[in-house]
């Protein structure tokens, strides 16, 4: 019997959601939704199965100011959908990303009390983005109460680092409550992994760095499909630049901020999850296209420091991995920012990686110049499709 999942991935100001319907074999995406811009210039785009626009609502920014706000939006058109049968039935079960599962979630778990509880309570390690993972999880448990939900964690699929990987040079003591090389963007990198068996089975067990380029950006060491390292730690501040988070920092700056700028937890959070990254050091935007179009010298840096620092743990995740197989781009920029890519590919040509400019100015999936050396590819990424896979496996539904 055919039935309906439907995957929600709230961000910190865009909330993205997708229904498949699933029948045996079969897992056909029904409707996809994007509310961007929360808090700023609130849009809601929704799409069906075929990609084909749908509806757009462009919305007022005073009725969408959070991203609470923005659930209860998409919350009533997914209700009205339902009963209108557009996404092609009601709904049997809803997944839900969930940015940090802690040391102890290491897969996919339906949500009962005693789980929201844990989840709720890792809240204090990724301050803003857990409770936007939150807010819908509570807001259907209001609405259909009868509906099973299930958290599939961003840090899961990255459980497995060994332990060299997972510690910080500090006390025990502190690993042992949870202070830990976590990594994130794992939803996005187990879609990859899977992919790769498709797209690329003779590398798929070999040695793969992801990048995932986003408004998050960090890399991923793969091999034989399980992520061995990555570039994100115990929060989603660490590692390589992001459109407003700098990526790796002297722990020596935040006692200068706050000895020397007087600034308290709150100010240096907000510092750090928003006014750093490429919006930071540019001075005039987060957004690649913003910086690529400007003949700005600090936009021009902010890309080159960009693309410099990734080369840089490019060569890390490299050594750790003893050599490479193949350097795969996905999210908003490895997807779209073909010039990124180039320069990132030129930039680790040490490691026999090159590109054909033809194929990347076209987007295709094989990126690669020539037949030896390290496979370099473009694969879009696909949270939502993770989501609902896992929704599917945890609760047996078809
Ligand atoms: P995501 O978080 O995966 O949705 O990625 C969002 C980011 O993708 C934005 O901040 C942009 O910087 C980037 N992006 C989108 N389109 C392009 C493009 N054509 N070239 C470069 N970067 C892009």
């Amino acid at each position: 019997m055919q039935q309906i999942l439907l995957a929600i991935n709230a961000g910190s100001s865009s909330i993205k959601f997708q229904a498949f319907a699933t029948d045996g074999d079969r897992f056909d995406r029904r409707v996809s939704g994007l509310l961007e811009g929360i808090g700023s210039q609130p849009r809601l785009v929704i799409r069906d199965g075929g990609n084909t626009v749908l509806a757009t609502r462009e919305l007022d920014i005073a009725a969408v100011p959070s991203v609470e706000a923005g659930e209860a939006i998409v919350g009533d058109w997914l209700t009205g959908a339902m009963a209108t049968d557009a996404i092609g039935g009601p709904i049997a079960a809803i997944g839900h990303r969930v940015v940090h599962g802690g040391p102890d979630f290491s897969s996919a778990v339906r949500i009962d009390d005693a789980v929201l509880a844990r989840i709720t309570a890792l809240t204090h390690l990724a301050p803003l983005h857990q409770p936007k993972n939150l807010a819908p999880i509570l807001a259907w448990r209001r609405r259909r109460p009868d509906l099973p939900q299930v958290a599939c964690f961003d840090t899961a699929f990255h459980r497995g680092h060994g332990e060299l990987a997972d510690r910080f040079a500090i006390p025990d003591e502190l690993y042992r409550e949870g202070v830990r090389r976590y990594g994130f963007h794992g939803i996005s990198y187990e879609f990859i992994a899977e992919k790769l068996q498709e797209v690329a089975p003779s590398i798929a067990a070999g040695r793969v760095i992801v990048a995932h380029l986003g408004n998050g950006c960090s890399l991923c060491a793969l091999r034989g499909g399980r992520s061995i390292d990555s570039t994100m730690s115990f929060t989603a501040l660490d590692g390589i630049p992001m459109g407003t988070r700098p990526g790796a920092l002297d722990p020596g700056i935040v006692l200068y901020l706050m000895r020397e700028k007087a600034m308290d937890a709150a100010a240096i959070e907000r510092f750090l999850y928003h006014q750093c990254g490429l919006k930071g050091l540019s001075g005039i935007s987060n957004d690649v296209r913003v910086l690529e179009a400007s003949d700005d010298r600090l936009a021009r840096l902010a890309l080159d420091h960009f693309v410099y620092r990734i080369t840089k743990e490019i060569g890390a995740l490299a050594a750790v991995l003893g050599g490479i197989d193949a350097l795969v781009f996905t999210a908003g920029i490895g997807e779209n920012g073909a010039d990124i890519r180039a320069r990132i590919v030129a930039g680790s040509a040490w490691l026999g990686l090159s590109l054909d400019e033809g194929a990347n100015r076209a987007r295709r999936t094989d990126l690669g110049a020539g037949t030896s050396g390290p496979r370099v590819l473009m694969i879009p990424t696909d949270e939502e499709w993770m989501i609902a896979r896992h929704t599917r496996r945890l609760l047996a539904i078809a």
